[in-house]
C-alpha cells in the first residue's frame, strides 16, 4: 500500500500556496516536482563533488566521474539495457531525438526511404522528421486516429513497406493519456526490416518499461518528468546501431585521437556526449530512480491509475464537459474541455484556485486539428498526488462551468 502521506512529505515544493490556497499541482506531464533527495543531490554535488569529468586524473575529477556515471549504471538498470554503454546521456527527449535524426540519417537513409510516424505525436517526436522529409526527400508517412483517439493499427500495417525504414511513436500520448499498442507496432515493422523508435516521455513515469521485452531500437526519454533534474535526457539504443552512427555534434570528449587530418571516435557512450555535460544531473537521476524504487512503479502505476478512473468518473459527470481519448488503456493524464470555453480560460480559473494544469496544444497541434480544437485543459498526475486534490479540481471544474457558461 501506497504511503501517500509519506511520498508527499519527501516534496518540499507540495507545502507551497498558490493565490491563497493550496497548491494542486496536475501538470506533472510538463514536469514532476523533485523529491528532497534529488535536490539534496545537487547540493552535495556543488558543496563537495564539482569538477569536470572523465578528462581528470585528480581525486575530485575522479568523484565527479564516478558520481555522474553513477547515473547511467541506474538508468541502465532502471529500463532493463544490456550495457551501461547503450544509454546516451542527452538534454532531454527531444535532444534524444534530434540525435537520432540526424546521426541515423546519416548513416542509413536516402532520398525516398520512408518514415512512419503518428497523428498524436509531440512535436518533439515530429518536427525532426518533418525536416528530414524536407531536406532529404524522405517521405513521411502518417498513422490516423480511430475514433476512440487510438491509433488505427490496421491503417498502420498498410502504411508499412519495403521502404519504411524507421517507425518513431510514442508509446504514451502526452495530450490524450493514451498507451499505443507498441510491442504489435514493433512487431509489425520488424517484418520489413524497419527500425522503430518510441518516445518515451510520457510511459516511464508511469509504467515499467523494459528494454529486452520492448525490443526497441531507439528509446528515448527526460528525467525531469521522472522526478529528476531537467538538462537530462536519456536515448537508449541497441549497441550494433550505436556503433554504426556517426557523432552527431563534434567537440571535446568524443574522441579517441585527432591529428589535423583525421579523427578516431571514442568508444560508446563518449562518441554521442560531445563537451562537457550537465554534470550534477548525473548523481540527481540516480536519487531520482532510487526514489521511484523504493516506492515501485507498480505501485506508482497502481495509484495513478486509481485517481485517472475517479478523476473522468467525476469529470464525465459533469455534462458541459467533454473529454479527449476514451480509450480503456490509459496512463494518469485526462484531457478535456467545457464545451464552448477556450481551455486558457478555464485553466486561468482553475489557477485562481491554486490548481496548476496545462492548457493549450500541448506541443501536438497535428492532433488538435484531427480533434477540429485549438487546445484542451490537461490534468496529470503523479504519485503525491490525491483523491482530495481531485475533489478540489473537480470543484473547480464545476465553479467554471458556472462561471464561464
Ligand atoms: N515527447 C513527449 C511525449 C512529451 O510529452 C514531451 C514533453 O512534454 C517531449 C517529447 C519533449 O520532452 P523534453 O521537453 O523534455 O525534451
Amino acid at each position: 500500500m501506497l504511503n501517500i502521506n509519506h511520498v508527499r512529505q519527501q516534496f518540499p515544493i507540495l507545502t507551497e500556496t498558490v493565490n491563497g490556497k493550496p497548491l494542486v499541482y496536475f501538470d506533472n506531464g510538463a514536469t514532476t516536482q523533485k523529491p528532497q533527495r534529488v535536490i539534496d543531490a545537487i547540493v552535495h554535488y556543488y558543496t563537495h563533488q564539482n569538477s569536470n569529468i572523465h578528462r581528470g586524473v585528480h581525486a575530485l575529477s575522479r568523484t565527479a566521474t564516478d558520481a555522474y556515471e553513477l547515473g547511467r549504471t541506474a538508468v541502465q538498470q532502471f529500463i532493463g539495457a544490456k550495457h551501461a554503454h547503450e544509454i546516451i546521456f542527452t538534454k532531454g527527449t527531444t535532444d534524444s531525438i534530434n540525435l537520432v535524426a540526424n546521426s541515423f540519417s546519416r548513416a542509413f537513409l536516402k532520398t525516398g526511404d520512408e518514415i512512419i510516424v503518428s497523428e498524436m505525436e509531440h512535436h518533439s517526436n515530429f518536427l525532426p522528421w518533418q525536416n528530414l522529409r524536407d531536406e532529404k526527400g524522405i517521405v513521411l508517412k502518417v498513422i490516423p486516429l480511430t475514433a476512440t483517439q487510438d491509433l488505427d493499427i490496421e491503417a498502420y500495417k498498410k502504411l508499412l513497406s519495403d521502404k519504411t525504414r524507421l517507425v518513431a511513436v510514442t508509446q504514451v500520448s502526452n495530450t490524450l493519456g493514451v498507451i499505443n499498442p507498441v510491442k504489435e507496432i514493433i512487431a509489425e515493422a520488424k517484418k520489413y526490416g524497419a527500425k522503430v523508435l518510441l518516445d518515451g516521455a510520457q510511459a516511464v513515469p508511469h509504467m515499467k518499461v523494459d528494454m529486452q521485452e520492448l525490443d526497441a531500437d531507439f528509446y528515448a526519454f527526460s528525467m525531469h518528468k521522472v522526478y529528476g533534474p531537467t538538462g537530462m535526457g536519456v536515448l537508449y539504443a541497441k549497441e550494433e546501431l550505436l556503433q554504426a552512427m556517426p557523432p552527431y555534434q563534434y567537440g571535446g570528449g568524443i574522441i579517441k585521437s585527432v591529428t589535423i587530418g583525421t579523427s578516431e571516435w571514442a568508444d560508446l557512450p563518449n562518441k554521442f556526449e560531445a563537451g562537457t555535460p550537465n554534470i550534477e544531473a548525473g548523481p540527481a537521476t540516480k536519487a531520482a530512480i532510487d526514489f521511484v524504487n523504493e516506492i515501485g512503479i507498480e505501485a506508482i502505476a497502481k495509484h495513478e491509475h486509481e485517481l485517472l478512473i475517479y478523476a473522468t468518473k467525476q469529470l464525465q459527470a459533469i455534462q458541459e464537459t467533454e473529454i479527449y481519448g476514451n480509450t480503456a488503456n490509459k496512463a494518469g493524464v485526462i484531457s478535456f474541455n467545457i464545451k464552448k470555453v477556450h481551455p486558457f480560460d478555464t485553466g486561468t480559473l482553475l489557477d485562481q484556485m491554486g490548481i496548476a494544469v496545462r492548457t493549450g496544444h500541448h506541443c501536438t497541434q497535428p492532433l488538435m486539428h484531427c480533434l477540429g480544437i485549438p487546445g484542451t485543459v490537461r490534468a496529470s498526475f503523479a504519485v503525491y498526488n490525491t483523491i482530495e486534490e481531485v475533489d478540489a479540481f473537480i470543484t473547480g471544474v464545476k465553479k467554471a462551468v458556472k462561471m464561464l457558461l
